[in-house]
């Protein structure tokens, strides 16, 4: 009932009562009615009084509840790109370090249920510190955007492309067997080759990689370490070849390719 309605319907009770104490000639019922008229009314007032107290309170939590939801949003929203930033290399936008270990502890434990091989790549820019030492530090890591960009082009689609350190990167094809994952890193080593570092006062000519490579079943006794050490080992070995090619890891009867041309377009780079 709405507080009006009730406040007339007590008025008229009670003023029907009073009247009929009136003419009963009972005048001691007639203030009493008056009393409790007023005592019913102050009751309601005070029952409309905490309604609409009740009602902006859960007005205002309403309002608070949603500004809640929209300041989780935004904190949800600038944790994921902070997440991201977390794994990216500042300098090449690749993966980095960290976001390479926890993809290849991942492959790692999901190669052997799945019975499919990894091939891990470990890439290094040839003679780096001559080109730093030539063109400039600026230069250099210019070059080293440019490089991982034409390297990412060949090997995102197959796996991930992570910045390991300094002109070092790696890579992880999972599901790639021995040959599929060398036809990866063979194209890979052509485009850097084929990658025009111009746009330096002396325009440098094309970088070129050394690329170790390992592709094995993931079974015990083999770990992410000496998956490692391998592709480690296959890079040293291109080095000691003369570098710009690709290294197979000895255990799995390694061949090198030496440099050839392909068609692959160059990529031009301005500064
Ligand atoms: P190698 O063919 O045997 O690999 O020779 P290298 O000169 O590439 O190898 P070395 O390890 O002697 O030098 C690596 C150089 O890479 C030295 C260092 O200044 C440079 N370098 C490492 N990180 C960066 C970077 O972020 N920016 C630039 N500009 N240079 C870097
Ligand atoms: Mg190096
Ligand atoms: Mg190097």
């Amino acid at each position: 009932m709405m507080p009006g309605t009730a406040f007339i319907n007590i008025a008229l009770v009670l003023g029907l009562m009073g009247i009929a104490a009136f003419l009963d000639g009972n005048y001691v019922f007639i203030p009493a009615c008056i009393l409790y008229y007023c005592f019913l009314s102050s009751f309601i007032v005070q029952m409309v009084r905490n309604r609409m107290g009740q009602l902006r309170a859960e007005e205002m939590s309403e309002r608070l509840l949603k500004e809640l939801t929209l300041k989780n949003d935004l904190l949800r929203v600038a944790n994921d790109k902070l997440a991201e930033k977390a794994f990216e290399d500042p300098l090449t936008g690749l993966a980095n370090r960290r976001k390479f270990d926890e993809t290849f502890d991942e492959a790692l434990a999901d190669a052997p249920e799945r019975q499919t091989p990894i091939s891990l790549m470990m890439i290094d820019v040839d003679h780096f510190k001559l080109f730093n030492d030539t063109y400039g530090h600026q230069a250099g890591d210019r070059c080293l955007q440019v490089l991982s960009k034409a390297l990412n082009e060949v090997i995102s689609p197959s796996g991930l492309l992570a910045r390991y350190g300094g002109e070092e990167f790696v890579a992880i094809l999972p599901d790639h067997h021995n040959s599929s994952a060398f036809r990866v890193a063979e194209r890979a080593r052509q485009a850097v080759q084929l990658t025009r570092i111009i746009g330096t006062e002396r325009s440098p000519p094309s970088q070129t990689v050394s690329i170790g490579l390992v592709s094995c079943m993931v079974v015990p006794g083999v770990s992410r370490e000496s998956i490692l050490a391998a592709a480690d080992a296959a890079l040293y070995e291109a080095k000691q070849q003369g570098r710009n090619r690709v290294c197979r890891d000895q255990n799995l009867g390694a061949t090198s390719t030496d440099a050839t041309e392909t068609g692959l377009p160059a990529v031009e780079f301005t500064p």
